[in-house]
């Protein structure tokens, strides 16, 4: 499964950061994940709940921030919402971009620890 091999990267991250300080506590782990990554938010939420039971996380918090999906607008000029993931088009004058600013993201935001 795709999504379990993500949560036990993102896992080993947030062991390394609890060992650095002393193997602190991990009382929430932070995501931003874009539409774009290719990454399920349910089932990434499910297997890092697999994953944590299975080491010392168990209980963490795990809060994900979804990223909307934003274009470089070739005729406005400027970064836009994209329509949907489907239609990758500027939602203010409907002009297609190739030019993908955000939604793309999946990246280890924040891990908040108790020492
Ligand atoms: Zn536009």
């Amino acid at each position: 499964m795709h999504e379990l091999s993500i949560a036990m990267s993102i896992l080993d991250r947030v062991l390394e950061e609890s060992r650095a300080r002393g193997d602190a506590r991990v009382e929430a782990v932070y995501l931003r994940i874009g539409p774009l990554s290719g990454v399920d938010v349910e089932a990434l939420r499910f297997a890092f709940e697999v994953a944590c039971e299975e080491s010392q996380l168990s209980g963490c918090r795990l809060e994900i921030t979804e990223v909307p999906i934003s274009l470089e607008c070739p005729s406005c000029r400027s970064e836009k919402q994209a329509v949907s993931i489907q239609q990758l088009c500027c939602s203010d004058c409907g002009t297609p971009s190739p030019e993908i600013v955000h939604g793309r993201e999946l990246e280890l935001r924040a891990v908040e620890l108790v020492e």
